[in-house]
């Protein structure tokens, strides 16, 4: 039955911009202060206050469009947007109307080994509202802080038509925000959150189907269940001969399926009309130009460049590219050693997997040409892996000179026969059980063999050669 009905989609995304005051006062934008310890006259609604335009909210979105291909408008203006919800004091959201900030862009991302373009119908600057927070008692509280957050909200064309290609759209243009600098995109902390429109319509037919609207998913996980839930049950209501209304609706995430909220309100309810007090103004000469100038070279670029000058595969250029950071620090390492999938091996394996816990993460104070040696050495075999790594850490930690580092810690590899033998002969004479299971053809104890000795070693065996030896020590048995 679902075979013959497709999904149509289109995503509203609002990314909260990374400026450090608000877009209509001075107020901090930090994430997670005690609640209304954020917030003052203007951010809150009071009469008589006025609202004075950030500079950098206008900057960010300009980027956001220009990131994303989009005509940007010359001329700059607000609309109020009235509706009344105790998380908005003032009554009314400043927004953009008629006239968005940025139009007609476009993204493409590969998807399934090939590509797809969605088109961008508009960005506007917006500011967000409060939170309520219901507690346990059954009160509900509401904090000012998110008020005047400034906003992009991006509106693509109805253009998507799975879970799959909402959620590879979703992650492209993440990274795009991340990397132009735009937004910080913490779905999480929901500085990006997404609301999904679907309808439903036999294949082949060219019309569009009335549409719901499922509001503020802040997980690519909730993205792909609201979608899917919603087309199952849009294309169960059809063949019930049940009609579809416009309407907002919920994900429940627990059950898999979408519920009622409201009917649709329509444009008029909300009375829109121009912000008597931002007037309008025109952006001034060569602005947009400068902005461009200033974006960085964005991930798709970067990735292509990983698998064509430093062999990265598709998932370690994800890795690599998941944290604008993380990839230029990656890119200055990688300049300096001929041994980058080594390196990408001791980014990902020892270093990634800290990135979160460590509060320093975004810093990357590490020297790049310092944490390039340790990958050299490692190549050049004067370092087995584990030593590698360990050093690798101490680079990460500070340590600015990874040579004379391993000659005091005594870290470099030993790949002298003798010393080895030597091991080896320890591990046989403290483990004649070992033997006795090997000559009874388990073979599996060569592994355990294997650590001992290298345990023996302190690590420090080459493991090559430790492999050649301990081989033609067995046979000779
Ligand atoms: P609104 O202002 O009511 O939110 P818009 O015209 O701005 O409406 O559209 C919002 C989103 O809904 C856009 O992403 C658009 O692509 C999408 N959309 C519009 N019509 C349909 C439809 N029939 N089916 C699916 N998505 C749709
Ligand atoms: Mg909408
Ligand atoms: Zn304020």
């Amino acid at each position: 039955m679902h075979s013959n009905y497709e999904a149509v989609i289109g995503l509203e995304v609002h990314a909260e911009l990374s400026t450090r005051s608000k877009i209509f006062c001075a107020c901090p934008t930090t994430f997670g202060a005690p609640p209304n310890t954020a917030c003052c006259p203007v951010c809150t609604g009071f009469p008589g206050t006025l609202p004075v335009l950030n500079r950098a909210a206008v900057e960010l979105g300009i980027k956001a469009g220009l990131a994303t291909d989009c005509e940007i408008s010359r001329r700059v203006r607000f609309h109020r947007k009235h509706y009344t919800y105790p998380d908005l004091p003032k009554g009314y959201q400043i927004t953009q109307y008629d006239h968005p900030l940025c139009r007609s862009g476009r993204l493409t991302f590969p998807l399934d080994g090939a590509e797809k373009t969605v088109d961008i119908t508009r960005i506007h600057l917006e500011e967000d509202a409060g939170k309520l927070i219901h507690t346990k008692e059954g009160l509900s509280l509401v904090d000012h802080n998110r008020c005047g957050v400034p906003l992009i909200e991006i509106v693509t064309e109805p253009v998507i038509h799975s879970a799959e290609e909402a959620v590879a759209f979703l992650k492209a243009l993440r990274l795009r925000l991340l990397y132009a600098g735009v937004s910080d995109c913490k779905m999480q902390e929901g500085s990006l959150r997404c609301d999904v429109n679907l309808s439903v319509r036999r294949i082949g037919e060219n019309t569009l189907g009335v549409r719901t609207e499922m509001k503020n998913l802040n997980s690519f996980t909730a993205v792909a269940g609201a979608i899917k839930a919603e087309f199952a049950r849009q294309v169960r209501a059809l063949e019930n001969g049940e009609v579809i209304y416009r309407e907002t609706r919920r994900y429940d995430e627990q059950k898999g399926e979408t519920v009622l909220l409201r009917r649709k309100e329509s444009v008029s309810d909300y009375r829109f009309l121009p912000e008597p007090d931002l007037p309008p103004f025109s952006l001034e000469d060569g602005l947009v130009e400068r902005l461009h100038g200033s974006l960085p070279s964005l991930p798709e670029a970067r990735r292509t460049d990983y698998k064509a000058l430093y062999g990265a595969t598709e998932e370690e250029c994800d890795l690599l590219l998941s944290s604008p950071h993380l990839a230029s620090f990656f890119e200055s390492c990688a300049s300096q050693t001929p041994y980058p999938k080594l390196l990408i091996h001791l980014l990902l394996g020892e270093i990634l997997r800290i990135l979160p816990a460590d509060p320093k993460a975004t810093d990357f104070t590490a020297s790049p040409t310092a944490f390039a040696r340790v990958a050299t050495l490692w190549g050049e075999g004067k370092l087995n892996s584990t030593a590698a790594k360990n050093l690798a850490m101490l680079v990460w930690q500070g340590e600015q000179d990874p040579v004379s580092a391993m000659e005091r810690l005594n870290l470099a590899q030993n790949s002298n026969p003798h010393d080895i033998e030597t091991w080896i002969t320890q591990v046989f004479q403290a483990h004649p059980d070992m033997l006795e299971s090997y000559r009874k053809g388990k073979t599996n104890v060569v592994k355990a063999i294997t650590g001992a000795v290298m345990a023996a070693s302190k690590g420090k065996a080459d493991p090559v050669m430790l492999k050649t030896l301990l081989e033609k020590r067995l046979k000779s048995l």
